[in-house]
């Protein structure tokens, strides 16, 4: 059986090194010159960093599985920490919540008990709101915008800005007011109910390419696999609702099954032109996008975070990380998700701008100094799909209409926001879909 997967991101890896180890004979091409697809890393000035930052939970199996099939021992590639996260704000106290290491769910509920930088109300509201999602099972009847379900569990506008907002940004990369409910509430039930580790923060030792896209291309070589790079597909070949091969590079190259692990963007490219199909496309064209900006800055390598991660509230920059854990010493890479007037700003002013805001919280600091020039700005317009409320019914299965077709990528229906593990999750499905076959 020869099949063709298209896309080098986690998606595209996952189902290629799933196939490849049962023996099918796999050919991935993949548009750019290296792979990791929005999970890779990059070079500049010769030092090693990532498109973006990125952050694994415990909570995603299948990608713990996956670095298990390809013989990478977790240690090796990321730090398991229990949850602490720290929020700092210029000018308020800071918030602290820890994970006891206690069982699921007590370790939730002992953490907001002892929330420190919360009122006794505050946390007696996220404790009760907590308490009905675990009666209701993490079930709601229909899917409606975070804000307004908050609104519902009579969530107070400080706890919200406090804990909910920042958890939001950073599980779905939406605004609160459009964030789909119903990912969030799947994201928290899978991180809080089942284990304890599922709740760790595993933070990444080594560059996102050494993560997974490296490891993935030895294992899919050495099980008789094929990756061609600079390779972009720009049609399918479908006859009578079966599909035939793709055309890449200006060549035909023949297949029984094709995997599409492309973006949503591209994906609607690919399926308009077939009639079958435009359900599928509609879909993808009205599911939107969202838009994450890493900014890079290397302070003194003595400067080091009270903990490898920190979120800052009431500022523009929404979490900062340590990369001494790479061996980085005093490099920081500061996320912000989602849409706003950042977009916008030049790469100096914006880099200028977060180090004000750093030195606000951190006034012992000293300035970052220039050797990787005014700071390195990233901003990945297409991050993720717009995880909006309803979003699930937009997000299209594995199997298509046309025989031998396959559809992998965080966007589709996995129930998982845009993240590693949707991906890798998509790749796994489609792959057993075409076992099956
Ligand atoms: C800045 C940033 C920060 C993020 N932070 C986190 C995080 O902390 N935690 C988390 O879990 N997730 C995070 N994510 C999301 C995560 O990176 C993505 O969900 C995941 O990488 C998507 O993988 P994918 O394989 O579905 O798609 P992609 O990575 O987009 O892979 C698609 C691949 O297809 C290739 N391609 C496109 N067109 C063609 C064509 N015509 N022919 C051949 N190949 C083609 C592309 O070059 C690409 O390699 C972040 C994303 C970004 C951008």
């Amino acid at each position: 059986m020869r099949i063709i997967v298209t896309g080098g991101g986690w998606a595209g890896l996952t189902t290629a090194v799933e196939l490849t180890r049962h023996g099918a004979s796999v050919t991935l091409l993949e548009a750019g010159s290296r792979l990791g697809g929005r999970a890779r890393s990059i070079e500049h000035n010769g030092l090693r960093l990532d498109n973006g930052q990125h952050l694994l939970l415990g909570a995603y199996r299948d990608t713990l599985r996956l670095l298990e099939i390809m013989g990478v021992p977790e240690s090796s590639v990321v730090e398991r920490r229990p949850l602490e996260l720290l929020y700092k704000a210029p000018n308020r106290p800071d918030i602290r919540l820890a994970c006891p290491s206690l069982p699921a769910p007590l370790h939730l509920v002992t953490a907001l008990l002892r929330a420190e930088g919360l009122t006794v109300g505050e946390r007696l509201n996220a404790l009760s709101l907590c308490r009905g999602l675990l009666a209701s099972g993490f079930a709601i009847e229909h899917d409606i915008p975070l804000a307004t379900w908050l609104g519902h569990q009579r969530q107070s506008p400080a706890l919200i800005r406090a804990l909910w907002q920042p958890l939001c940004l950073a599980v779905l990369n939406t605004p609160l007011h459009e964030a789909s409910t119903q990912v969030f509430l799947r994201v928290l039930q899978d991180a809080f109910t089942r284990s304890h580790s599922d709740s760790h923060l595993l933070l990444t030792r080594t560059d996102l390419c050494q993560l997974l896209p490296q490891p993935a291309q030895r294992f899919i070589e050495r099980h008789g696999g094929e990756i061609k790079l600079n390779h972009r597909v720009q049609e399918l070949i479908i006859e009578d609702n079966v599909i035939h091969g793709v055309t890449a590079n200006g060549q035909t190259i023949t297949a029984d099954h094709v995997v599409l692990a492309v973006p949503p963007i591209t994906c609607q490219r690919l399926l308009a032109p077939h009639p079958t199909l435009h359900g599928i496309a509609r879909q993808l064209a009205a599911m939107g996008h969202e838009p994450i900006c890493t900014v890079y800055l290397q302070y003194p390598p003595q400067t080091r975070l009270p903990i490898p991660m920190v979120g800052l509230l009431d500022t523009t920059a929404q979490w900062v990380f340590d990369r001494a854990l790479y061996g980085q010493q005093g490099l920081m890479a500061v996320v912000i998700s989602g849409p706003g007037p950042h977009m916008a700003m030049s790469k100096g002013e914006l880099s200028t701008h977060i180090t004000r805001e750093l030195a606000s919280i951190f006034p012992h600091w000293p300035a970052p100094h220039h050797s990787i020039g005014e700071g390195v700005v990233i901003r990945e317009k297409y991050a993720t799909f717009s995880c909006r409320a309803n979003i699930n019914a937009l997000r299209p299965q594995a199997k298509t209409p046309i025989r031998g077709l396959w559809l992998a990528g965080d966007y589709t229906d996995t129930g998982y926001p845009a993240t590693l593990e949707g991906a890798v999750r998509s790749g796994m499905t489609c792959a057993r879909g075409i076992k099956q076959r």
